[in-house]
């Protein structure tokens, strides 16, 4: 109601990327987008990166209660007005819309942020927590889902959740920024905070796209020196390569499983599984050493299964899943974004800039693997 309220007193035209129905295209449309609620901010997008969970989303593969829904969780902007109870986020201020959380369950209250007990609502529900949307079409004010991560950020101008929202310096490129987001996010936090790599330790990271390569470059910066990447494309095989890949193993003419256990001799400390496929998390545990850990970071349809050797975990292995690589997004995105600045983390090399109304052959390229991370910038027509 409060959303409702609120669209009546003041609307504004948003340019979005709608999924109209299951599997669907995106369209392009006109939408008008409410005011901000209290603790939230309203943002002029600038640019967004496209992230695998935003196709799982357009597929259904995530329950979306309804459709039509914006997508888009890898947004930067520009903050334009922020609604009541937001004390840390201006107007004009630069901003990285990174995950949501609520800050009040127990887990947000212990700093476990990215486990958020509402995380997945807040997500992926299409709405606000309390089942509003700020966003409507047309003259009769159809309601359309938004909401997605709580900023719906393939979109001119979006709503968002205050407390996800990172400040950035207005030195830092918009083009670039969203390269910050879930994806590399998740791919360093999960080396940074998941993973307990020493000097010796074996690494072999399964997918080299932006999750896999942001853990790659993450693990050279901290001076792992027997990384595996293992990925069936070989243009992404040859980026890991240039990003300290020691190893790589194409993973179409090679078995991934038996080119570890040769390369490695006892089996890798660490397996980092960004592919999300079944019989990869399987066959993973069994390229482990002892003790060793397979780390999921891919996303796969909910209701997803696989089998395990359970013998293999016996050997002291474990398999453990991570959100967002653990992380508290406004401590390791402003990290990150100063080891690239200091030459340590070249983001840049991951990102590849489309207009906004390319997103069609920006997901095509991202899907069949000639781009990593696509980032969608907005023109001024979009932003008028
Ligand atoms: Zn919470
Ligand atoms: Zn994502």
């Amino acid at each position: 109601m409060a959303s409702g309220a609120a669209l009546a007193r003041s609307t504004l035209k948003s340019t979005a990327a709608v999924v109209a129905s299951r599997g669907a295209a995106l369209t392009i449309e006109q939408l008008d987008l409410g005011e901000p609620a209290p603790g939230e901010i309203s943002v002029r997008i600038a640019a967004t990166g496209i992230c695998r969970t935003d196709l799982h989303i357009r597929d259904g593969e995530y329950p979306i209660p309804d459709f039509p829904v914006v997508p888009g969780h890898e947004g930067a902007g520009v903050v334009t007005a922020v609604g009541s109870a937001v004390a840390d986020v201006r107007v004009g201020d630069h901003v990285l819309l990174t995950y949501p959380f609520c800050g009040k369950c127990p887990n947000c209250v212990r700093g476990s942020m990215a486990y958020c007990e509402h995380g997945f609502e807040l997500s992926f529900a299409g709405a606000r927590l309390d089942g509003s949307s700020g966003w409507r079409l047309g003259d009769d004010g159809t309601r359309v889902n938004g909401h997605i991560f709580q900023q719906s950020s393939f979109a001119s101008h979006t709503l968002a959740t205050a407390n996800s929202a990172v400040i950035l310096d207005r030195d830092l490129p918009f083009s670039l920024a969203p390269g910050f987001g879930c994806g590399v996010s998740t791919g360093a936090g999960s080396v940074l905070n998941v993973m307990d790599l020493r000097p010796g330790s074996w690494l072999a990271i399964l997918g080299a796209g932006t999750v896999g390569l942001a853990a790659l470059m993450m693990a050279r910066h901290l001076g792992v020196q027997q990384i595996i990447a293992v990925d069936t494309n070989p243009r992404r095989l040859e980026t890991a390569g240039e990003l300290g890949a020691t190893h790589t193993v194409d993973a179409s003419d090679r078995e991934a499983r038996g080119a570890i256990r040769r390369l490695t001799g006892r089996g890798a400390d660490y397996i980092f599984d960004t592919t999300g496929h079944p019989g990869v998390v399987a066959s993973a545990l069994e390229s482990l050493a002892m003790t060793g850990t397979v780390v999921m970071a891919g996303a796969a349809p909910v209701g997803t299964r696989t089998s395990l050797d359970m013998s293999s975990l016996l050997n002291g292995r474990a398999v453990r899943g991570t959100i967002q690589g653990d992380a508290e997004a406004r401590k390791l995105v402003p990290h990150l974004i100063e080891l690239y600045e200091q030459g340590r983390f070249p983001v840049d090399r991951l990102v590849s800039n489309y207009r906004f109304a390319d997103i069609h052959r920006a997901i095509a390229d991202m899907e069949n693997g000639r781009v990593i991370k696509p980032v969608l910038q907005m023109t001024d027509d979009e932003l008028s």
